[in-house]
């Protein structure tokens, strides 16, 4: 080939196009492997980091706090090498104390992709307003949009004795009355680090899933603590689990429900919604716990790494979704 050729303006836009094509394709497929093999080419793929519980202590039991920030600093350098729409954590980013805070913080914030904070029971040494401001959140509970999904952020710690509320507010006197009747009744999440969404957020949640149902959304609903017995230990379980749960099943726009708390981590299907406990990386001092999900098609795909172990879940039609047995 001639010099002149190879210089050529329209020679260089082809090739320029056929280099942008394999670009796309190999970062497609390296985005959602299924997708390359022909079943869907649309892809959304973002990081989901659970229970860090960072704090400068010896550990306890299986958990490893100090161990933990190395464990965040490598999670944030392999998430930065990859495709992400976002990276949310699901709460109890540090065990105790206001200056964890500021040794955890800055290595999340290193993601090079928007990011998202879900509250945990850890996450208040300081009061409520106090905790927010330095997570940068607006609000405790809130919803984005990405791509024809919703996603939305629950605040478990709406009702609870460890939500930063002050001893003599309403959120805390209403937490040690439910605790309360929940122990009459003997129930195994009758434990004080677990709390209950609020009659506000109830509604919140239920107009919000109304909402993406009208847009033709699909939703994934994040919270801290559990809400189905079968994917967790139920010690662990959201004080309000079952409304909580019937609000999701009610929607037939929500798909699956991500949260932590849990450490050792579990899933379950019901009714249509995929519920995944994403094992805690206090407790993964070695083999690191976080995951990648990819959305495509039906298909929601988590890759794991380290303890988290990698699922391709189907979503199915929830049109005719009943509310489950109490
Ligand atoms: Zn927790």
């Amino acid at each position: 080939m001639k010099l002149d050729a190879i210089l050529d303006p329209a020679a260089v836009g082809v090739l320029a196009r056929l280099c942008v094509g394999l670009l796309s394709v190999a970062v497609s497929m390296l985005c959602c492997p299924r997708a390359g093999a022909g079943k869907d080419p649309g892809c959304l793929s973002f990081g989901v980091i659970a229970d860090v519980q960072y704090a400068d202590q010896d550990a306890l039991r299986k958990r490893h706090y100090r161990e933990a920030l190395a464990g965040l600093q490598d999670c944030v350098a392999d998430l930065n090498t990859r495709d992400l729409a976002f990276t949310i954590q699901v709460g109890d980013i540090i065990d105790r104390r206001a200056e964890s805070f500021d040794r955890v913080l800055p290595v999340y914030s290193r993601l090079a992709m928007p990011k998202y904070h879900v509250l945990g029971n850890h996450d208040f040494p300081l009061p409520r307003a106090e905790v927010l401001a330095k997570l940068g959140m607006d609000r405790p509970y809130y919803a984005f949009s990405h791509s024809g999904w919703r996603f939305i952020v629950l605040d478990a710690q709406d009702i609870c004795l460890h939500g930063g509320w002050a001893d003599d507010s309403d959120n805390h006197r209403r937490a040690e009355d439910m605790l309360q009747q929940l122990e009459a009744q003997g129930l195994p999440n009758a434990v004080g680090w677990n709390g209950a969404i609020g009659e506000e957020q109830k509604e919140w949640l239920a107009a919000t899933l109304r909402d993406a149902s009208e847009r033709g959304e699909r939703a994934i609903v994040f919270g801290h603590m559990p809400i189905l017995p079968a994917a967790c230990n139920p010690v662990n379980l959201l004080w309000n689990h079952q409304e909580i749960l019937e609000i999701l099943q009610s929607s037939d726009a929500c798909v699956a429900y991500f949260c932590g708390h849990d450490h050792p981590g579990g899933y379950a299907e019901q009714s249509g919604i995929h519920h995944v406990t994403f094992q805690g990386m206090v407790e993964a001092p070695v083999q690191n716990a976080y995951a990648v999900v990819d959305l495509y098609g039906d298909i929601i795909e988590i890759r794991g790494v380290g303890a988290v172990p990698s699922r391709v879940l189907t979503i199915s039609p929830r049109g005719d979704t009943q509310p489950s047995e109490p």
